[in-house]
């Protein structure tokens, strides 16, 4: 059934046009080589990840068994930064790009991804990014901490090696500003969360939900932007991660893994994607409320076909709306329909 129609997203309070009845038109979008097929080795002595590797300058990597956090070797924000950047005319406004960059690595082996690990080798990377938020928060100047993860060289990323990124900013991002405003207005004009309402919503739908259990829930929003975007959520709200408890950790980790290998076995590849872990601003101030802010964790894949790349146009960069060519409902049954073990599991 086409979908042709103008769908609300809540949380970023715009329209996403979903214009899924043109896939027939001559011309699909930018075609990717082929991702290539050669296996990994475990341990790569070029990888300036891998464990007991040299990094530039001069840092070597400890002989770690787990994960491993260190600090960005060229970080985008950073105590180096210039501390008095020249003042520009009005309206212009200029800061020091303070604040720090950090890496995680998920795990010693070269040759995983999320999708490959355990669950529970998951859930110590989740409890990286809850220590690392609390840690980093303790800044008085930290207004944000962004966990993240860009993943595929369709997303820039050159390394295979399975590893996150975690910004400490002095600014809020955008996207989290705007779900906080609209989630905030949601519960005082409603009463409810604006993130409990979209569970509730999806759970009555049913048809795009991927993995729930009494904790958490995956599924592909109604208003998804990018063709498999997932949206991967504790069901209690908390604004950060570190709220969390032990079992809702594990819960979270064993949706991660079933979200993450339903991707893989797609089209049987290492899929790319953008993750992104949605969190409250942390130091807002006095009088400053985040409760209404519901913690969760979005995947925007890239890639609508194994070779076609999601571009970026018109639309979204100069009218800042999305356009979407698939329905989220179809989407939703490809995903549904793979198997829960990984393709390339033993
Ligand atoms: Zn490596």
């Amino acid at each position: 059934m086409p979908v042709w129609e103008q769908r609300w997203h809540p949380l970023r309070d715009e329209w996403v046009l979903v214009a899924a009845h043109r896939q027939s038109r001559p011309w699909t979008g930018e075609t990717m080589r082929a991702p290539a097929a050669a296996p990994r080795p475990a341990y790569d002595p070029s990888c300036y990840l891998c464990p007991g590797n040299a990094r530039v300058a001069g840092h070597v990597n400890p002989p770690y068994d787990g994960t491993f956090v260190f600090d960005n070797d060229h970080p985008c924000v950073g105590a180096t930064a210039p501390s008095a950047p020249s003042p520009p005319p009005p309206p212009y406004r200029v800061a020091p790009a303070a604040g720090r960059a950090r890496v995680v690595c998920f795990s010693p082996r070269h040759d995983l991804t999320l999708a490959e690990m355990t669950p529970a080798a998951i859930a110590d990377v989740i409890g990286v990014w809850r220590r690392e938020t609390r840690d980093l928060a303790a800044d008085p100047g930290v207004r944000q901490v962004l966990c993240f993860e860009n993943k595929g060289d369709v997303v820039g990323v050159s390394n295979p090696h399975p590893h996150g990124q975690i910004y400490a900013t002095s600014f809020v991002w955008k996207t989290m500003e705007t779900e906080l405003v609209a989630s905030a207005r949601h519960l005082a004009d409603s009463g409810h969360g604006l993130f409990d309402d979209i569970i509730r919503a999806e759970q009555s739908d049913g048809r795009r939900i991927l993995h729930e259990d009494d904790r958490t829930i995956a599924f592909v929003p109604y208003f998804a932007r990018y063709a498999y975007e997932v949206y991967v959520a504790p069901k209690r709200r908390v604004p950060h991660v570190f709220a969390l408890d032990d079992a809702e950790v594990e819960a979270l980790a064993r949706a991660l893994s079933a979200v993450t290998i339903r991707f893989d076995n797609l089209w049987r590849m290492s899929f790319p994607y953008v993750m992104v872990l949605h969190q409250a601003p942390v130091n807002a101030g006095p009088g400053a409320d985040v409760s209404a802010f519901h913690f969760f964790i979005a995947f925007h894949p890239p890639l609508r076909q194994p070779r076609l790349l999601k571009y970026l146009a018109g639309p979204e960069i100069g009218g800042g709306n999305f356009l979407a060519d698939t329905a989220p409902e179809a989407k939703a049954a490809e995903l549904q329909a793979l198997p829960g073990v990984h393709y390339a599991a033993p």
